[in-house]
């Protein structure tokens, strides 16, 4: 097994592949507008297997398209929108966020939760604007320095794994640079990291290493998480994930 199968196998069973929470998704509804809109068109792009698809297909009056390229998150979120009788709101599609299958103005509003890094934060916001009508929203999560300095060993790891790791202000101005208007910007909290995201995550290695006889590939993987938690655990005044909720500006 490929080391991308085995990140797939080790987060598939996972209510979540990324910190998050409902309350944060509600959040992030309120600060849209939206709430009270109906028929709205929304993506929820790199959807995983769904935590805030189904958040916001509970709590917004729309059809939501789910894209993702992983077949597999994709077939729980199904079954999960089946489960909570919201199967009817949402339409999982397999397909690449680099190459979204979206006419121009066609969405009243794009989310995306811890996915845009995949493409890059600027070239996300740029790429899927034209998909929004005028006045659209877009509502994205993001990797945030939460502090002007920090640790030498933190920003070395994450200038590694994204070089495009920036302050708040740094991702506002690029929102603004690519034909947006900030609406709203907040830092999840500690438990979307810990309690809904990494430790469930640590529950997880053990019988995931048995699944793969102990592999090297698969300890490795461990290792990695494990190094990433623990930096996340020392470091957390440091970086965290912004979410940002914006409108398109028209024209
Ligand atoms: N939004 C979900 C998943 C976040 S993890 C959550 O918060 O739980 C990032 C997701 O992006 C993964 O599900 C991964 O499969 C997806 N992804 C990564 N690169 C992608 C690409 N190029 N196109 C579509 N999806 C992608």
């Amino acid at each position: 097994m490929d080391d991308f199968q085995l990140l797939v196998d080790l987060h598939r069973d996972a209510e979540r592949q990324g910190p998050g929470g409902e309350a944060e998704t509600r959040l992030s509804i309120a600060l849209s507008g939206l709430s009270a809109a109906k028929n709205l068109r929304i993506a929820d792009i790199g959807c995983g297997s769904g935590a805030s698809t189904l958040v916001l297909a509970k709590h917004l009056e729309a059809q939501i398209t789910a894209v993702d390229f992983i077949p597999d998150f994709l077939a729980k979120l199904e079954v999960e929108a089946a489960r909570a009788g919201l199967a009817g709101r949402i339409r999982a599609l397999a397909g690449s966020m680099e190459a979204l299958p979206f006419g121009e103005a066609e969405l009243d509003a794009i989310w995306s939760e811890g996915a845009i890094y995949n493409m890059g934060f600027e070239a996300g916001v740029a790429a899927w604007r034209k998909h929004l009508k005028p006045g659209g929203i877009l509502a994205v999560s993001e990797l945030t320095w939460l502090t002007r300095e920090r640790p030498a060993e933190l920003q070395a790891h994450w200038q590694r794994e994204y070089s495009e790791i920036d302050t708040a202000s740094g991702k506002l101005a690029i929102l603004e640079k690519h034909g947006f208007s900030p609406l709203g910007y907040f830092v999840l909290p500690e438990r979307c990291w810990l309690d809904n995201y990494y430790g469930p995550m640590e529950q997880r290695f053990a019988s995931f290493l048995e699944a793969h006889g102990n592999s090297d590939a698969a300890f490795a993987l461990v290792e990695a998480e494990r190094h990433e938690v623990s930096l996340y655990e020392r470091y957390k005044a440091f970086v965290g994930y912004g979410y940002y909720v914006a409108r398109k500006v028209a024209g």
